[in-house]
């Protein structure tokens, strides 16, 4: 089967994630995932690879089995099978030559995706492009992943002559809320050595560094009282939540900063006079700057109860992921020239990207198998405007391909 094809059959199954099935701890948060989830068993099965699994989670895995006498390091590839909650309804993908200029998605409801708006697009002209009718997302994250790890497995079932070890394969629901799916996965169980992540965009992208995440969640408690008997009674916690807030440092705000830069996000702010909360988010690429971050947190709360009094500040930190690089640091950092060659082979020009977020390889990785995270080739991630240009797509399967060859050849 061609990975056109292979793409847009696995898009007509609506994924979405469903994030109040997710925050009440169901996973997959959606029945899609799991109709997806078995419609790509039944794909593994036909195809004839080994040691098929499907969890109660729509947690999948594969293995095409080694062809080679000799043992070398097994291979993974990871994909996840839900798309993001900003849009909701179903795809309908259809293929477009591009040429030049706009490209109309829905002549009856005039949705343009306008060049003025997605420069991009320059680089496809001449090449078939995937786009959604302009109603709904097209779910190229993540299943343009799925659909060139599947390709690539083909590719070797279909050259057997070409040697080639263990290679995994396994896609995991809810990685649009909060990487549940990757979080659940049994890495100990699962056997690969090392692994990627197919999960960023355009051509030639590539992230081996995101953020150390962390959170805090801090309560203010304060002293209500009537108004007629305030007078040095009241302890206004929403006053004490916005002195907290004037003592984080300037300018170290999402909004203010970018590449490796860190910060502190004021995310949520809710309450009264007599409790508030105040939810954070803290990101940092330095293992040691994270750190520092946290402590800094953990020191302003102590000198505010210091000051304001026994229990009138909780403060609750806690590790959300690791940036990737901390497990690919040194000699660890194999996976990285493994992918670097395989680029190169393919004469695709790496990007290597910062990545002010986290994925699945980041989780992944802080579990003992390091992924860096390829490109699957598509734009405009939770987007209507979202498009996968076929010869990424292709070059996406290629790279993976190439790194199982890679593998190979090495030993
Ligand atoms: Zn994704």
């Amino acid at each position: 089967m061609d990975i056109v094809e292979r793409f847009i059959n696995y898009t007509k199954i609506n994924t979405t994630t469903d994030r109040a099935k997710g925050a009440a701890g169901i996973m997959p948060s959606s029945p899609g995932q799991m109709e997806l989830a078995k419609f790509l068993v039944s794909e593994m099965e036909a195809m004839g690879l080994s040691d098929i699994t499907l969890r109660d989670t729509a947690i999948v895995t594969a293995t095409l089995p080694s062809n080679m006498d000799k043992k070398v390091p097994t291979v993974s590839f990871f994909g996840h099978l839900d798309t993001s909650a900003e849009q909701k309804a179903d795809t309908k993908a259809h293929i477009v030559s591009y040429q030049s200029g706009d490209i109309c998605l829905n002549a009856e409801q005039n949705i343009v995706m306008k060049r003025s708006e997605f420069p991009e697009l320059a680089q496809y002209e001449g090449q078939d492009i995937i786009v959604t009718d302009g109603t709904s997302l097209l779910g190229a994250d993540d299943k343009a992943a799925i659909a060139a790890a599947m390709d690539a497995v083909q590719f070797f079932l279909d050259n057997p002559e070409i040697p080639h070890g263990d290679v995994k394969i396994a896609f995991v629901p809810d990685e649009e809320q909060g990487l549940r799916g990757a979080k659940a996965f049994d890495v100990e169980s699962f056997g690969a050595d090392f692994g990627y992540t197919l999960d960023c965009c355009g051509i030639g992208e590539f992230v081996h560094e995101n953020w150390n995440a962390g959170n805090a969640d801090v309560t203010f408690i304060g002293q209500s009282a009537h108004p007629m008997s305030a007078k040095g009674k009241l302890k206004n916690s929403l006053l004490m939540a916005h002195k907290f807030i004037a003592m984080l440092p300037p300018g170290e705000a999402p909004e203010y900063t970018d590449g490796r830069e860190g910060y502190f996000w004021v995310k949520e702010l809710s309450g009264n006079s007599a409790k508030t909360v105040l939810k954070m988010d803290i990101r940092d690429f330095g293992k040691d700057t994270y750190r520092q971050r946290m402590d800094f947190l953990q020191k302003l709360a102590d000198g505010c109860e210091a000051i304001w009094g026994e229990g009138s500040i909780q403060i609750d930190l806690s590790d959300r992921y690791e940036n990737v690089m901390n497990s690919l640091e040194g000699d660890a950092g194999f996976p990285i020239d493994i992918a670097k060659e395989a680029y190169e082979r393919n004469g695709i020009e790496m990007k290597s990207i910062p990545m002010r977020g986290g994925y699945d390889g980041a989780v992944l990785s802080q579990k003992g198998l390091p992924c860096p995270n390829l490109f699957t080739g598509a734009h405009n991630f939770h987007s209507i405007y979202e498009y996968l240009p076929v010869d990424s797509l292709r070059a996406a399967s290629k790279v993976v391909q190439e790194i199982v060859k890679i593998t190979a050849e090495r030993g």
